[in-house]
């Protein structure tokens, strides 16, 4: 169980980001499935939300300029550069970037609470559970290990 309430002071980056995609998934009615963790070699690691597949889609547009977005809301800045949430943002037909991010950062303007809980409940996880310890599960061939569930983020999207 995961004491949403109890937030820390200072959130970091990887999961205020991964809160963004997850917020805004809730927000377009998406299936998020969770955020997790790939643990790679050289102690690299590896954040991922995975939310419904919905193709090129508006929603999906928003929900992968939606970590920036929330980056920009919490933070002040984007704190890293998101080269993978750029990536279909290149491809023929796709919107702009820039424009999608401040779509997504109007959207997410009153769900700023709820990014810091989903963040908060991903630090929480950080906090007292070795990554290590959570079963390595594959998905889409990647080993990925569950930080939350589904019910997790839409607990801490509700609050308490
Ligand atoms: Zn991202």
């Amino acid at each position: 169980m995961i004491d949403i309430c109890n937030s820390p002071n200072s959130l970091d980056q990887p999961s205020v980001h991964e809160a963004g995609h997850a917020t805004m998934a809730v927000i377009q009615k998406r299936h998020c499935e969770g955020i997790f963790v790939e643990l790679a070699d050289e102690g690299r690691v590896f954040w991922r939300t995975i939310t419904e597949n919905v193709g090129l889609t508006k929603e999906s547009y928003l929900i992968d300029a939606a970590a920036t977005a929330a980056e920009l809301l919490v933070f002040g800045q984007v704190v890293s550069e998101p080269i993978g949430d750029k990536r279909d943002f290149s491809l023929p037909g796709a919107p702009s970037w820039d424009a999608t991010v401040a779509e997504a950062q109007s959207i997410l303007t009153p769900f700023v609470d709820a990014i810091r809980r989903i963040a908060a409940a991903v630090q929480r996880v950080r906090a007292t559970v070795p990554l290590t310890s959570i079963p390595e599960l594959t998905i889409d061939g990647l080993k990925l290990r569950q930080v939350l569930s589904t019910d997790d983020i839409y607990r801490a999207f509700h609050g308490c």
